[in-house]
Formats: C-alpha cells, structure tokens, sequence
C-alpha cells in the first residue's frame, strides 16, 4: 500500500528510492525521494480516500 510510483517520472519506487510515511492531521502523506530523478516529493492520500465518513 502507499506510493508505488514516483510522481514525477514515474521509475518504480524500489529499495533504493526512499519512502516516510505520516500523517498530517487527517491525510495520510508519503515523503518520495527517487533515485532516478532525485525528486523529492509528497503524494498525499486524503482522508475521504481511505475512510468513508460521510461528513466528508
Ligand atoms: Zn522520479
């Protein structure tokens, strides 16, 4: 589960690339460092995405 895929040249994210998970109030964030690109960058997962309160 999280981010399979770097954002922004879409190389597989492997043992060499690096991966933090967290939280960030109610989103789940992943920090992606790719080693192909040498991007850093955050792919957020809403909290409607991976819950289903209907408040949202
Ligand atoms: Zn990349």
């Amino acid at each position: 589960m999280g981010v399979n895929f770097c954002p922004v040249c879409g190389t597989a994210l492997d043992d060499a690339a690096f991966v933090q998970e967290y939280w960030a109030g109610e989103d789940r964030q992943f920090l992606c460092w790719c080693a192909a690109c040498a991007a850093m960058s955050t792919v957020v997962l809403a909290a409607a995405v991976v819950s289903h309160e209907p408040e949202h």
